[in-house]
């Protein structure tokens, strides 16, 4: 199967990683993901009661993905997050 890629400045192939879920069971809502993401993929929403469980992390706010479309796969949110929350796949071409 061939997938989206593309290459560097310097001339190698690259191919992204876009994003495919958020474990929100281990989010504790730190919003470092929405802040490095170049994209408009993300956005904090409060914690449905029955994933407050599950969490944790008592915090009232989880992150979400709101467009999934919008991801370029850089990968950022997964580097800067502590709970290993994202989850990423290549796109089939
Ligand atoms: S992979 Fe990059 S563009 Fe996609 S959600 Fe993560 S930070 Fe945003
Ligand atoms: S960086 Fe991880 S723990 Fe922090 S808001 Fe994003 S998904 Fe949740």
């Amino acid at each position: 199967m061939t997938h989206i890629t593309g290459i560097t400045r310097g001339g190698k192939c690259w191919t992204p990683q876009f994003i495919v879920a958020i474990n929100q069971a281990n989010c504790i809502g730190c919003g470092r993901c929405y802040k490095v993401c170049p994209r408009n993929v993300f956005d904090l929403v409060e914690r449905d009661a029955d994933e407050d469980e599950d969490a944790d992390d008592d915090t009232a706010m989880v992150m979400s993905i709101v467009d999934a479309l919008d991801c370029i796969g850089c990968g950022a949110c997964s580097r800067v997050c502590a709970k290993s929350c994202h989850s990423h796949a290549p796109q089939a071409a």
